[in-house]
């Protein structure tokens, strides 16, 4: 049986133009003092959530959901923990992961999409994974989604994309 696809924040040594730990001073380092650097300006993202029909609320099957994302969730919706960990996540192996629903466009998403508007409708408390993604400056899925659009020309074609893992 193959995995199912998990929502996934590119890992920290992925993303560009963050800043790296400095490392520890050597003790034959010059006294002298260094000019403080200036912060790295944000790199500046080639993708529009807005203009995406969600796919990453909707390919993912698995999206993870720790104990502060359920407080989270908890708070927003007014619950307990054990409420809101009934009405919102399931089990997934060992994970707690978001339910998920049906979807005209794309198959199934996310409980928490909005099959209209196409956004997240817990936006400010959606779950750590979600915050993270995609933690680089391109989307491939923004990518896909912009190259068909021109390509026919028209801005209402959506391309389905699947993940499917290879038989280990
Ligand atoms: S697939 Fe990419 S562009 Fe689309 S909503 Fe997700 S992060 Fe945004
Ligand atoms: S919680 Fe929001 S951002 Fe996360 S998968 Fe669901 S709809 Fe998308």
């Amino acid at each position: 049986m193959s995995a199912a696809p998990r929502k996934r924040a590119a890992k920290p040594e992925e993303r560009r133009g963050r800043a790296t730990r400095p490392e520890a001073a050597s003790p034959k380092a010059p006294a002298k003092k260094r000019a403080a650097k200036k912060p790295t300006a944000k790199p500046r993202e080639l993708f529009d959530c807005a203009k995406c029909p969600a796919f990453c609320c909707s390919i993912y099957e698995v999206v993870a959901v720790t104990d502060r994302d359920l407080r989270r969730l908890a708070a927003h919706h007014d619950l307990g923990l054990r409420a809101a960990e009934k009405r919102f996540t399931r089990k997934s192996g060992d994970d707690r992961v978001l339910r998920r629903k049906k979807d005209a466009l794309l198959g199934s998403t996310c409980r928490f999409l909005d099959a209209e508007t196409r956004r997240c409708t817990i936006y400010e408390s959606r779950p750590t994974v979600c915050r993270g993604y995609p933690g680089q400056t391109r989307c491939a899925y923004y990518d896909v989604v912009r190259f068909e659009r021109n390509v026919q020309e028209d801005e209402s074609v959506v391309p389905l994309i699947q993940i499917r893992f290879p038989k280990r």
